[in-house]
């Protein structure tokens, strides 16, 4: 079969076409031939060396597809069964062998697309709101790159909970996109001064929650925006990672909270997986959150795709096909 192999860190170059045996399927393992695949940032991260793992590595944290083999023990999936996953490395490739408790089965009225688009980011965009930062009706959130994958979702779930909802973007296609979404107020921030707008919005207050995964650029401004006790929930670096910073500041800016979490620690629990995922599975089915699979490369492909996500030209989910 055909995978994407990662011989040494680097740029998109190093995301080479291999061919590799398919593999089989060890205990609690199913095998899915994978249909599309998810293409997400952290994926850059691997990539480049940012977050490390052995190589040489297939790339990829998330796919969708149909069961083909399946190993001793399991029984929750049979061959057959559509399903999708994420947090298994390995998915740029035309099957990868996944632990059969991390799979979840999709729903007929979803396709594999939609559910390799939902499965990572539409997690995020679940367990930030949900459990993060339980957002409750009234109250007014800070998004940051909101036309971005995570970012629509993000802007979807949170009016669903009945916030009100700004959004940050670069340029007028994706501020479009995020008024679509159901941002209340957009902010250009590469042309206007975010700070300065959050507080003419909120007349001074601050937001009680900002999602930040943009990082380097975004972080200090954001702790700016918060209303005193306010959340900053850090849980990306797209334009690289926040340097150390000083504790103190969380008591001079307003007894502000903060946390850098992770999808896979909200994920670890297959009761959790579950919940998670039969959620926003349930909202797309419904027709609740939308998912906008803003651009589709082949597996061969996968640099192209990372050089446009990268290069800030994506806008909600990039899929790989095999
Ligand atoms: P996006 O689709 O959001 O792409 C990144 C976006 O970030 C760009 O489109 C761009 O939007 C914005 N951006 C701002 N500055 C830069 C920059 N210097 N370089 C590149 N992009 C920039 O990606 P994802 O939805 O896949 O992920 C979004 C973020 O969320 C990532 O940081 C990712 O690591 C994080 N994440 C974290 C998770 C967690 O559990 N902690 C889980 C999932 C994602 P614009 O042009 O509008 O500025």
């Amino acid at each position: 079969m055909k995978a994407i192999r990662v011989q040494t860190a680097g740029g998109p170059e190093v995301l080479q076409v291999e061919d590799v045996p398919i593999p089989e399927a060890a205990t609690g393992q199913a095998v899915v031939k994978l249909e599309a695949i998810g293409v997400n940032f952290i994926d850059v991260y691997y990539r480049t060396g940012l977050y490390k793992t052995q190589l040489p590595f297939t790339p990829g944290q998330e796919g969708a597809g149909t069961v083909t083999a399946v190993g001793e023990g399991v029984t929750a999936v049979a061959v057959g069964d559509r399903v999708a996953y994420t947090g298994v490395q390995g998915s740029y490739a035309e099957y990868q062998a996944v632990p059969a408790d991390r799979l979840v089965k999709l729903p007929r009225e979803i396709s594999t697309r939609e559910g390799a688009a939902a499965m990572l980011q539409g997690m995020t965009a679940q367990y930030l709101t949900m459990s993060t930062f339980p957002l409750r009706r009234g109250e007014t959130c800070l998004v940051h790159a909101a036309a971005g994958g995570v970012g629509l979702l993000l802007c979807q779930i949170a009016k669903l909970k009945g916030a009100t909802v700004i959004g940050t973007v670069s340029t007028e296609e994706k501020a479009a996109l995020a008024r679509e979404a159901g941002a209340d107020h957009v902010i250009r921030y590469t042309e206007q001064d975010f700070e300065a707008e959050v507080k003419r919005i909120t007349g001074g207050k601050g937001v009680d929650v900002v999602y930040d995964s943009v990082g380097k650029t975004t972080f200090d401004k954001s702790l700016n925006c918060l209303r005193k006790r306010g959340m900053m929930v850090l849980f990306g670096q797209s334009s690289g990672s926040v340097p150390p910073f000083d504790l103190t500041l969380l008591n001079t800016k307003g007894s502000l909270f903060i946390t850098r979490p992770s999808l896979f620690a909200y994920i670890a629990e297959r009761r959790e997986l579950e919940e998670r995922a039969n959620e926003v599975l349930g909202w797309v089915r419904d027709g609740k959150l939308k998912l906008r699979i803003g651009a589709t490369f082949p597996l061969a492909q996968a640099g192209e795709a990372h050089r446009a996500l990268e290069g800030r030209k994506t806008t909600g989910k990039v899929l790989l096909v095999p």
